[in-house]
């Protein structure tokens, strides 16, 4: 191939990214990866530090997921779900169903996080209206929420950095303050602010839930805002008021399904079942495009009826419940058992833990948010007032390429750097990537 990097700038448009500053810049292309790393064209080799945009679980090139797709791809790669079953898709929903919150019952394919959260908005909207509870037709949301581009999940989405210039175009939704404790939106101190704003919620679902539908939420962390931790309590009690005020509850598990948090979904961590769950990014263990919304029997049920009753869900995508998907998808969950991901992990978790305290002697570092495997560290220009760098400054960016330079892919959030290695990253590995972060978060000029 002619000079690829030149080749890239002719061609293409990158996403979420300002293509005049990338036309400018040395770009890096990848060309293969193995286990937790990366290389590019010049054989450079790098950690995965983000898991390929949070979706690499076992590695790179693994054998047994290259062969479960290889073994599906001799016998057809694609075959419709419109009216006809496959195989792959009938075992992956059966899985799936095994090791989801109890109470979800159905799977509902697609192809990425974004189609999870139309499906599951759309299913919630049509079963209130099949329901006859005609006036539900909003939705409720978190500021700072983030499910995906689309507008359907846009109108749902809380960063204004993203979403604000569409506004024209979205539904209307009732949005709550969210947990983000480090810049409580209530003013308020973790240490004695009892979860106050649970109560914003409660007074947004007493006054206006016979107009809502449901409510949205990325359990346990709002990935894409910063990584932003929810009080332990705090999603329990989110479950708690949807079924107070009869609203359901949408949990998107799109960042954190498939053992993110250190268990296999994060609603587990606090032992709730949502009414409708979505799941894409980790589901094939990072190797190819599939989502799936779950919902309970109760609202399968509600769109049973005779076809004269038009009932029907009419929603659906070309590549649904793609046969190679599922098989990778497949093949990622046996891995779970087989490797004991899921118990492996909490040492790692710990370790993290513990080394991540380190990082609080650096200057610049303002606050530190984990949750299992999700990592953000909010970086701030005076840590007394918590004072945010300029914009324009691109701290964030600054220190993604000095992690370049020493060998780990990052990709932060603004200014919180996020670590989000595959699960299958080893001790040593992990300490890497550690230092790696650590002296490059170092060379923040004063
Ligand atoms: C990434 C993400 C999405 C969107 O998924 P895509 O596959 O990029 O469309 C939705 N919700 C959450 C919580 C996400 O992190």
């Amino acid at each position: 191939m002619r000079d690829p990097q030149s080749l890239d700038k002719q061609y293409l448009w990158h996403p979420f990214t300002q293509m005049q500053d990338w036309l400018e810049n040395e770009q890096l292309v990848i060309e293969k990866g193995k286990g937790i790393y990366l290389y590019d064209t010049k054989g450079q080799r790098y950690i995965d530090g983000i898991s390929s945009l949070w979706v690499t679980v076992h590695g790179h090139r693994h054998q047994e997921l290259n062969r479960a797709i290889t073994k599906q791809l001799n016998k057809v790669a694609h075959t419709t779900l419109l009216g006809l079953a496959n195989l792959p898709s009938i075992e992956l929903a059966e899985k799936l169903i095994k090791i989801s919150p109890p109470g979800l019952k159905k799977v509902f394919f697609s192809d990425n996080g974004s189609t999870a959260v139309e499906i599951a908005l759309k299913i919630a909207f049509q079963y209130q209206q099949l329901k006859g509870y005609k006036d539900k037709k909003s939705f409720l949301t978190l500021v700072n929420a983030y499910h995906g581009d689309t507008i359907g999940s846009v109108s749902v989405g809380g960063i204004d950095l993203f979403h604000k210039i569409y506004k024209p175009l979205l539904f209307k939704a009732f949005k709550a303050p969210a947990p983000y404790c480090y810049r409580c939106p209530l003013g308020l101190d973790k240490k004695n602010c009892k979860m106050s704003c649970l109560n914003c919620v409660e007074r947004i679902l007493k006054k206006h839930h016979s107009k809502i539908a449901a409510m949205i939420v990325e359990p346990m962390i709002q990935a894409a805002a910063g990584m932003l931790t929810m009080p332990g309590g705090y999603l329990k009690a989110i479950r708690a008021l949807c079924s107070k005020y009869d609203v359901l509850l949408i949990c998107d598990e799109v960042a954190t399904g498939f053992g993110r948090t250190g268990k296999m979904f994060a609603c587990e961590q606090e032992g709730i079942s949502p009414d409708l769950m979505c799941v894409a990014k980790g589901v094939t263990g990072g190797y190819l495009p599939l989502a799936a919304t779950l919902t309970s029997q109760k609202i399968f049920d509600a769109f049973l009826g005779e076809i004269s009753e038009q009932k029907t869900f009419f929603h659906g995508h070309t590549y649904t419940g793609n046969p190679l998907a599922c098989a990778a998808a497949i093949a990622n969950l046996e891995l779970f058992k087989k490797d004991k991901t899921l118990n492996k992990i909490k040492s790692k978790i710990n370790f993290m833990e513990k080394e991540l305290k380190t990082f609080h002697d650096l200057k610049s570092v303002g606050d530190i948010r984990q949750c299992g495997f999700m990592v953000g560290i909010e970086l701030v220009k005076d840590k007394e007032t918590k004072e945010e760098f300029p914009y324009e400054a691109r701290i964030g960016h600054r220190v993604i390429l000095e992690a370049r330079k020493r060998g780990a892919i990052l990709r932060p959030l603004g200014d919180v750097i996020v670590l989000m290695p595959p699960l299958s990253i080893n001790q040593k590995q992990l300490q890497e990537l550690l230092s790696i972060t650590y002296e490059s978060i170092k060379e923040i000029p004063a």
